[in-house]
């Protein structure tokens, strides 16, 4: 077979891509099915990133092609302001249903960016509804990666996100400290048990800034972005604690962490903690249509739609919020998390994506291995004057090897879809001892 003939590479801004790099060395996928993607070589790639954490049920489901199919035959579109259309209801409905209870009021946005800063938006709403217009502060956390909106690299801690943009971010926003301590913790299992009392931040920042101008807490439960963080045993309870304590709303940012990859519907029922407000989007619709949505207390939903007499209560929303195809997505792909029961899949796989992982720890370069799930994340020492060169080339070469895996900074990420089995757990981290053997 004939290979086929490369697109023009020079219109397309390739969004967090090294542009230059990337265009003089090209790596096209043409097909996916299953746990793999076909390169346009023809070569089938093991998928151990989900895509980019998204694709949790497997690639090209076909439930889930056939029922958004169907979709855009019979509706194509329908405006979600003043108008609605069942399969929005239904799928609101149907994502309610694996949250945790109380979390049941869905705004639908169309990825994580925008539920994140949708979210931002509805616990300011929520306290001037409540007659605290003063509480505007935002606390994010230190190499939180919340999205690309102005809110979401606001409240982030990726410092090149933000960099460029530093003149413009919101005002009125602090940051916790991170939890990652390679000298405490590294090599931990599991949840680590040193760091829960970096919670108690929370209140030195409460008392610099006073409660009474703190809108929100937002984190990402187990951060992924920034390279794999698990939260320190104790840490998202004390958050919990302390937010509550000064009415101050919780925010889990589970966009990664939502839809069984910690082996649980959420990371809010892996760790038994409940937010205020919960902000979702890959996995809701195994990425197949663009999709995010916003999870709402009761509380916080009737705060800010029980405040109005009459007319529009919150002045937000998408054009596409609710667009049939990615209701009809939805649908499908929580009715396969259902029945193929994905979530406790993830739950009994990790103890073997634990052992592959942790089988690298003294592999060459390695100074720290950590997992939760069906996530593991593998830290490099970093080249000397080339930060982040090292983990590329280990990239490339497992990427050429057949298997896809991800790099922040000198760290490797997997995290596979659910339906991985322990032959390609295998396979997957062979590929990266391997590697790590051949890479200077
Ligand atoms: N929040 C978190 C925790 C994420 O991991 C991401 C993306 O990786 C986002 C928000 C942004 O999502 P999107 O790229 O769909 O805008």
């Amino acid at each position: 077979m004939n290979a086929p003939a490369q697109p023009d590479l020079s219109h397309l801004w390739m969004p967090f891509t090294a542009n230059r790099q990337f265009k003089a060395q090209p790596r096209l996928l043409a097909g996916a099915k299953g746990m793999y993607y076909t390169s346009v070589d023809g070569r089938q790639i093991l998928d151990g990133t989900a895509g980019l954490w998204c694709v949790n049920a497997g690639h090209c489901r076909d439930e889930i092609t056939q029922a958004v199919s169907r979709q855009i035959a019979h509706l194509d579109y329908a405006p979600g302001f003043q108008l609605g259309h069942p399969d929005a209801f239904d799928a609101a409905a149907a994502v309610a249903g694996v949250m945790p209870q109380g979390l049941d009021r869905i705004f639908f946005t169309n990825s994580g960016s925008e539920s994140v800063d949708t979210a931002l938006k509805i616990a300011l709403a929520y306290h001037r509804a409540r007659g605290e217009g003063q509480r505007t502060r935002l606390i994010g956390r230190e190499r939180g990666y919340h999205g690309v909106g102005f809110g979401g690299i606001s409240v982030g801690g990726i410092s090149p996100n933000r960099k460029a943009f530093s003149g413009a971010l919101l005002p009125a926003v602090d940051h916790l400290p991170h939890t990652h301590s390679l000298e405490h913790n590294a090599h931990t299992r599991g949840q680590p048990e040193w760091g829960a009392h970096l919670a108690d931040e929370l209140e030195r920042l409460v008392a610099l800034h006073d409660a009474s101008t703190i809108a929100a807490v937002i984190v990402e439960p187990l951060a992924g972005s920034t390279g794999v963080l698990v939260p320190p045993k104790g840490y998202l309870e004390k958050l919990r604690e302390i937010t509550r304590r000064h009415g101050i709303l919780l925010i889990f940012d589970e966009v990664i962490t939502g839809f069984g990859r910690l082996g649980a519907a959420t990371a809010s029922e892996y760790f038994g903690v409940t937010p205020d407000l919960m902000t979702l989007a890959k996995g809701v619709s195994n990425a197949a249509v663009p999709a995010g949505a916003v999870a709402v207390s009761r509380e916080v939903y009737d705060g800010v739609v029980g405040a109005t007499q009459a007319g529009i209560e919150f002045f937000h929303g998408y054009t596409y919020s609710g667009h049939p195809l990615a209701a009809a997505a939805i649908l499908a792909t929580l009715d396969i998390y259902r029945r193929d029961g994905l979530f406790a899949r993830a739950a009994s796989l990790a103890p073997a994506l634990e052992a592959a992982a942790h089988s690298l720890e003294k592999a060459p370069h390695v100074i720290d291995v950590r997992n939760l799930g069906l996530v593991a994340g593998i830290e490099l020492r970093p080249r000397d004057g080339a930060p982040g060169a090292r983990a590329a080339e280990v990239f490339q070469k497992c990427f050429d090897r057949g298997v896809l895996v991800r790099y922040t900074g000198d760290i490797l990420a997997v995290s596979p879809p659910l339906i991985i089995n322990e032959d390609q757990i295998g396979q997957l981290f062979d590929t990266i001892g391997q590697v790590l053997k051949e890479v200077q």
